[in-house]
């Protein structure tokens, strides 16, 4: 019997996000979340897709990491999925920051988990939550190969004049400030799938990628490789964001320190949580802003333009960037399902050969589609995203190939 599932554990500081694949298809075993781990309230909630069975729900508390992940594991159990079967090839991790060191996913060893452990200080929020989902992982399975596989590769092969902030060279260097760029594993599925769409390989053609959840970033794929991307140093630059602000003139901190009063850490809190959509109108899910323009509320109506003439700015500026664009991409929950967004993003672009076909742009489906009119010279379409099965699928390649892909050079 070969070894073709692959679990994928995408761990936060308070909840673990798992699916179980079987790579022989790529199909969906089981998946599920656990939620509010260390609190009274935990729950588990567990999806067997391929048995047919519902949803089962746990409610009992889940101390830690630990104490998830065996939970996890009984319900995979009795589903007939044990992580103890010869079956499970590999466990693949969602890990968000791999700095400039980890180009590709990577088998992981002590080396591998020390240098993880070395880029908490420019990912504080992240990494320390994915790494107790992989020595939890690695305590438990010790047999399983574990693969980590980072939201910031896909962005490493961007070119310095892209990736370098125009600041003192060696204040940058000495602290690792960069933009590293995020959703890389979004990125590179859509950028792949939208290339499969077009019926062309990824090396013919240049893509606008538009990833647009709560969070949400642009990237500008030439050739199936990155080279600019709107996150930077931490996922807070770029687009206007369910809670973050997105691009902002560095100087408004400054500011809030001096006038305000405010601590770096209020500051902080103030963009990552406190603005973006969230901050303008009260409201970061585009259901409700939607909701709220239909009813003529103006805040809504404000919160939505300033989304959109950003989104705007970076197509044009990745427009730019590569010269010829073949397709621009919208993904996520806004990017799939938010219409409006897409109409308004690309309205007034017809010079650029940028237009959608308003028939099209209505028609609600999960499949990838184009909703450009058919003369368009440049495709637009809708590409569902699928980070897990990205994850599962470069994790598998690495353990079937049996090479331990530590490439790179040192940060
Ligand atoms: P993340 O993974 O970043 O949490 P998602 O990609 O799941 O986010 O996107 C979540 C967001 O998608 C929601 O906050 C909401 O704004 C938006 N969204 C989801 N469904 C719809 C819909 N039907 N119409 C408009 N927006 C939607």
């Amino acid at each position: 019997m070969t070894a073709s599932r692959v679990l994928v554990l995408n761990s936060g500081s308070s909840s673990l996000k798992y699916q179980l694949l079987d790579m022989t298809d790529g199909s969906r075993l089981a998946l599920g979340l656990v939620e509010r781990i260390g609190e009274e309230t935990s729950r588990l909630t567990h999806t067997p897709l391929a048995t047919g069975g519902g949803e089962r729900e746990r409610t009992d508390p889940v101390a830690d990491h630990e104490a998830a992940l065996k939970a996890v594991s009984e319900e995979l159990d009795a589903d007939g999925y044990g992580l103890d079967s010869p079956e499970l090839a590999a466990i693949g991790h969602r890990v968000v920051h791999g700095g400039k060191r980890f180009t590709e996913p990577t088998v992981i060893d002590d080396a591998v988990l020390a240098e993880i452990r070395r880029l908490v200080p420019v990912a504080p929020l992240h990494n320390p939550a994915n790494i107790t989902g992989i020595t939890t992982a690695q305590a438990l399975n010790p047999g399983v190969p574990q693969v980590a596989v980072f939201d910031t590769s896909f962005h490493t092969s961007m070119p310095e004049h892209a990736s370098r902030y125009a600041i003192d060279v060696e204040t940058a260097d000495a602290h690792r400030i960069r933009r590293y760029g995020f959703h890389g594993t979004s990125h590179a599925y859509v950028s792949r799938q939208t290339a499969a769409l077009l019926g062309k390989a990824p090396s013919d053609v240049n893509v606008i990628v538009l990833h647009l959840g709560n969070g949400a970033s642009a990237s500008a794929v030439r050739g199936g490789r990155c080279v600019d991307t709107s996150m930077g140093l931490t996922p807070l630059e770029g687009l206007v964001m369910g809670t973050r602000s997105g691009d902002i003139d560095p100087a408004v901190v400054f500011h809030l320190g001096r006038v305000a009063g405010m601590s770096v850490d209020e500051v902080d809190e103030l963009l990552n949580k406190r603005s973006g959509l969230v901050g303008l109108c009260g409201d970061n899910d585009m259901r409700e802003i939607r909701r709220r323009i239909e009813e003529g509320d103006e805040a809504a109506r404000l919160a939505f333009d300033i989304y959109v003439h950003r989104l705007k700015k970076y197509i044009g500026a990745y427009y730019a960037v590569l010269g010829r664009v073949d397709a621009v991409v919208f993904t996520a929950g806004v990017g799939e399902n938010a219409a409006p967004v897409r109409e308004a993003a690309l309205a007034g672009l017809e010079e650029l050969g940028l237009a959608v076909d308003s028939d099209l742009n209505a028609v609600r489906s999960g499949e990838a589609r184009l909703i450009s009119p058919q003369e368009a010279r440049v495709a637009v379409a809708v590409v569902p995203t699928d980070e897990e099965l990205e994850i599962a699928q470069q994790t598998y390649a690495l353990v079937s190939a049996g090479r331990a892909g530590r490439e790179g050079p040192a940060a």
